[in-house]
C-alpha cells in the first residue's frame, strides 16, 4: 500500500505546509506516506501520470489525498475526475478549506471518496488507517478533530534541503484568529491556539541550522501576544547579531492597531532588508468595518503605519479591499488616498471574494452583492458598485501592481498621484486599458513609454518626464520618509529579503 499525499501549488516556490503537516502526523504509516507537489498550469495528464507512477507497486491500496484550495480547486476536480477514470481503484481523499464548507454541491467532492473538513493533522492518519485496516468508514465526510496543539507533529524536518535551498519556508507559531472580520475565514476561528513556543523555536533554531534564511510566518495576527512575538523576534535578531553578514528575513501578519512600545522597541532593532509586516486595513470606513464585524481603531492604526514607516526599517505591505458591503469608490478612494498618504511600500489592493463559509453572505440580498460563481468567487458588482465600474477597479488594482508596487516607477509615481492619488491612477488606469487592451504581458519598456506619454498628455515637459523616468531607470530609489532613527546595527547587512522588497527598501 501506498500514500501520496498531493497538491497543486500556487507557484513553485511555494512549499505546501498543509501537506507537511499532514505526513509529520501519520504515525506508523509515515513510512508508506509521500509527498507530490505540483505547480498549477501543469497538464493534468502529467500529474495524473506522475502519480500514478508512485502508485503501490504490490498491487495493495493506494490512497491519494489532495490538499484543495481556492486556487487549485478547479484543476485538482479535472485531476481527481482523470485519476478515477483511468485508475478507478485508487482512494481518493480531499481536504483543505476549499473543500471544508458547502462541499455537498461541489463536483470534486462528489467524484472522491472521502472528504476531510477542518482540521486534518489527527483526522487524515486515522481515516487512512481505517481505509487500509478496517472496519471500512460508513461515512464519506469526516470532521476534522482539533487535538490540543501539543500533540500535533511539527512538520519543519520535512523541509527537503532543496525547499530550504529554493523555496519559501511557511512557519507557524500558532493557528486561528480571534476576531470575526466576515469576510475571512478565519472569522470561524473564535480564538487563536498557539503551539509550544519553545519547541517551535527549536524548530527555527534546526531550519536555521541547515541553512533557511527566508522565514514566512502564516499567523494570522502575529502581534497578539507580545511575549510571544518578542521571544520569536529576539530569536531572530539574535541570529542576525551572530550572522551580520548573513542575514535572516522574516515576514509576519501583524494587526495594525496594536503596536505596544516593548513590541516597537523590538522592531526598531531591525535592519533594512530583513523584516516584512503584511497588514490589513482593508477599509477606513467606520461603517463598513462595522457591517463586516472588523474591529479596528483607525487612527492607531495609521499612527501605527506612520511610526514604522518613520522609524523602523520594515518592508510594508498593507492590505485594502475594494467591494465591501456599504463601500462606494467614493469612500474607497478616500481610504485609498489615507494609506498612499501613509507612504507604506507597498498597497495591496484586493477585490472582494467570497471564500466558501464566509460569514459575508448575510449582506447579499441587502447590499446587492453579486459574485462570480467561478473560484477566485470575486464580487462582480454590488449595490454601489456596478459591473462596468468593478471592472475598472480590477485593472487599476493590475496596473497598481505593475507600476506602484513593482518599485520600478518610484520617482514617477509621486508625479503621476500628485494630491489626488485614487483619482489620478484610475484616470490613468482608464486611459492605459484604452492603449493597451490589456493588463497583462505589458513588456517594461512599454510601460515606461505610455507613463511618459500619460504625463506629457498632463503637461508636463518632455524634460521633466525624461529626467524622471530615467532616474527611475538609473535604479536610484527615493530617500523613505524620513530616515529611520533607532538602526545602528547592520546598517548594510547583505540582504536576502525578495527582489521587489529590495528595490523599495534601498537607502
Ligand atoms: S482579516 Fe485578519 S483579523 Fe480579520 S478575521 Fe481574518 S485573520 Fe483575523
Amino acid at each position: 500500500m501506498t500514500i501520496l499525499l498531493a497538491t497543486l501549488n500556487a507557484r513553485y516556490s511555494h512549499a505546501s505546509l498543509g501537506l507537511r503537516y499532514l505526513q509529520a502526523n501519520m504515525g506508523d504509516l509515515q513510512g508508506d506516506t509521500h509527498l507530490h507537489e505540483f505547480v498549477i498550469g501543469s497538464k493534468t495528464t502529467d500529474i495524473v501520470e506522475k502519480l500514478l507512477a508512485n502508485k503501490a507497486a504490490d498491487g495493495g491500496t493506494t490512497i491519494v489525498g489532495f490538499g484543495v484550495y481556492i486556487w487549485n480547486i478547479e484543476e485538482t476536480t479535472k485531476v481527481v475526475a482523470m485519476l478515477k477514470c483511468v485508475a478507478p481503484e485508487i482512494v481518493i481523499v480531499l481536504g483543505g478549506p476549499e473543500v471544508s464548507y458547502e462541499s455537498e454541491q461541489q463536483q470534486i467532492v462528489k467524484q472522491a471518496d472521502y472528504l476531510v473538513t477542518g482540521w486534518g493533522d489527527i483526522a487524515f492518519p486515522e481515516l487512512c488507517q481505517q481505509i487500509l485496516n478496517g472496519p471500512k468508514p460508513l461515512m464519506k465526510t469526516h470532521i476534522g478533530k482539533q487535538p490540543p496543539m501539543e500533540d500535533i507533529t511539527l512538520p519543519y524536518a520535512l523541509y527537503s534541503d532543496h525547499d530550504i535551498k529554493h523555496r519559501t519556508l511557511y512557519v507557524e507559531a500558532s493557528r486561528g484568529c480571534p476576531f470575526k472580520c466576515e469576510f475571512c475565514l478565519s472569522a470561524l476561528d473564535k480564538t487563536a491556539w498557539p503551539f509550544a513556543l519553545d519547541n517551535f523555536l527549536a524548530e527555527l533554531e534546526s531550519l536555521h541550522a541547515r541553512g533557511a534564511r527566508l522565514f514566512k510566518f502564516v499567523d494570522r495576527t502575529f502581534n497578539l501576544n507580545i511575549k510571544t512575538s518578542l521571544k520569536i523576534m529576539q530569536f531572530f535578531l539574535d541570529k542576525l547579531d551572530a550572522n551580520p553578514d548573513d542575514p535572516v528575513f522574516a515576514h509576519f501578519e501583524l494587526v495594525p492597531d496594536h503596536l505596544p512600545d516593548a513590541l516597537k522597541e523590538g522592531i526598531s532593532k531591525f535592519p533594512a532588508g530583513t523584516l516584512q509586516f503584511e497588514i490589513g486595513i482593508q477599509s477606513f470606513n467606520p461603517e463598513v468595518q462595522t457591517l463586516v464585524s472588523r474591529k479596528q481603531n483607525n487612527q492607531k492604526a495609521a499612527e501605527n503605519i506612520r511610526w514604522l514607516m518613520t522609524e523602523s526599517h520594515a518592508h510594508l505591505h498593507v492590505d485594502l479591499i475594494a467591494g465591501l458591503p456599504g463601500e462606494d469608490v467614493e469612500s474607497f478612494a478616500r481610504g485609498f488616498d489615507q494609506l498612499v498618504a501613509l507612504q507604506p511600500h507597498e498597497i495591496q489592493f484586493g477585490i472582494l471574494k467570497r471564500l466558501r463559509g464566509t460569514p459575508i453572505i448575510r449582506h447579499t440580498e441587502a447590499y446587492g452583492l453579486v459574485f462570480d460563481p467561478h473560484p477566485p468567487y470575486t464580487i462582480l458588482a454590488t449595490d454601489r458598485i456596478d459591473f462596468a465600474t468593478m471592472q475598472r477597479l480590477v485593472r487599476f488594482s493590475r496596473y497598481w501592481d505593475l507600476v506602484a508596487n513593482s518599485g520600478r516607477f518610484a520617482h514617477t509615481l509621486p508625479i503621476l498621484l500628485g494630491a489626488t492619488p485614487f483619482n489620478n491612477f484610475m484616470a490613468f488606469s482608464d486611459w492605459l486599458y484604452s492603449k493597451t487592451d490589456a493588463t497583462h504581458r505589458i513588456a517594461l519598456d512599454r510601460l515606461a513609454g505610455l507613463v511618459g506619454q500619460w504625463l506629457r498628455l498632463q503637461g508636463l515637459s518632455d524634460a521633466t518626464v525624461n529626467a524622471v523616468l530615467s532616474t527611475d531607470y538609473a535604479g536610484q530609489p527615493p530617500k523613505l520618509p524620513s530616515a529611520p532613527k533607532k538602526v545602528e546595527k547592520h546598517e548594510h547587512a547583505p540582504s536576502v529579503a525578495p527582489q521587489r522588497q529590495a528595490r523599495h527598501l534601498v537607502a
